[in-house]
């Protein structure tokens, strides 16, 4: 099963995203996971991802498509993968059609997950992220058991750099200008399925296996 979840920042990509890998046994390449824990690492990857990343602008394409290219041609890409925060250009969705094409794969679905604006702000204004493990948190709708800490590991639980009300609306304008185009592409393809995000995470998830089921 190879798929790309999609939508908007805040939409649910990475809650979502987590539920299938484990429930399907896929593995999970989120391109905003890999730059994040580069910036930390402090490696040149990293500290030019760090520039974009912080004005809410997208990375060059070649930089993306790089990192990409090494985790899908990896072993353990081989019995599928959920793409995450990726293709986010034409460019990008082109460039990942050629690297499939190449080893006789395609891309199962598209999951779009629909969310209005005002959803999306209330979602990343809350969203908190374990420092240790990256597992996410919503301060209402997700909340951790312990304040301020991870249920998994007790790491301590953040606030993301680009969550701040500036920059999202600088990450909702390139979403629009950039990415939302890609659902055009992939429906022409005939492998857009839209779901509703709205409602709890679960509902989400039961929507997304609906669909999953005529896949797997
Ligand atoms: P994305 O990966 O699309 O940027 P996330 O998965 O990080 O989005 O979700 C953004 C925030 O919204 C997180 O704090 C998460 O806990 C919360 N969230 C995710 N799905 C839902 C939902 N269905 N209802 C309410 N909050 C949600
Ligand atoms: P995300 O965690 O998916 O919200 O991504 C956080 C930030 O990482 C984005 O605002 C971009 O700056 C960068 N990023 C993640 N994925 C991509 C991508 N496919 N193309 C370009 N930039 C990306």
């Amino acid at each position: 099963m190879r798929l790309i979840i999609f939508g908007p920042p805040g939409a649910g990509k990475g809650t979502q995203a987590v539920k299938i890998s484990q429930e399907y046994k896929v593995l999970h390449i989120s391109t905003g996971d890999i730059l994040r824990a580069s910036v930390k690492e402090g490696t040149e990857l990293g500290k030019l991802a760090k520039t974009y990343m912080d004005k809410g602008e997208l990375v060059p394409d070649n930089v993306i498509i790089g990192i990409i290219k090494e985790r899908i041609t990896t072993q353990d890409s081989q019995k599928g993968f959920l793409l995450d925060g990726f293709p986010r250009t034409i460019e990008q969705a082109e460039a990942l059609e050629k690297m499939l094409n190449k080893e006789g794969q395609r891309i199962d679905s598209v999951i779009s997950i629909e969310v209005d604006d005002e959803e999306i702000v209330k979602r990343i204004t809350g969203r908190r992220v374990c420092e240790k493990c990256g597992s996410m948190y919503h301060i209402i709708f997700d909340p951790p058991t312990n304040m301020g800490y991870c249920n998994k590991c007790g790491g301590g639980l953040y606030q993301r750099d680009d969550d701040s009300e500036d920059v999202i609306r600088t990450r909702l304008q390139v979403y629009r200008r950039q990415t939302e185009p890609l659902k055009k592409f992939y429906k022409k393809v005939g492998i857009l399925k839209r779901v509703d995000g709205l409602g709890t995470i679960d509902d989400v998830f039961e929507r997304i296996e609906k669909i999953l089921k005529g896949v797997a």
